[in-house]
């Protein structure tokens, strides 16, 4: 039995499973159940995210361009 083909199909089969990096420490961060946990965030103008914990370091403003942070609800 193979492996790396079923890896693929799992990846292809969820729709809205989509993780993103923080751009600050790195952290991988799941959108979808960032929903209900709140745990990322993103920059209403340039589109980067971030974790909670950064956000809150960084007084949920936009270290790139000012911009106010928001919790990312998909
Ligand atoms: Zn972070
Ligand atoms: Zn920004």
């Amino acid at each position: 039995m193979t492996t790396g083909l079923v890896r693929g199909a799992n990846a292809m089969g969820h729709v809205g499973w989509v993780t993103v990096k923080c751009s600050i420490c790195s952290r991988k961060m799941n959108l979808f159940r960032s929903i209900d946990s709140g745990e990322a965030y993103a920059c209403v103008k340039c589109n980067n995210f971030f974790c909670s914990a950064d956000a809150k370091r960084l007084s949920y403003k936009c270290p790139y361009d000012g911009s106010e942070l928001r919790p990312y609800y998909a």
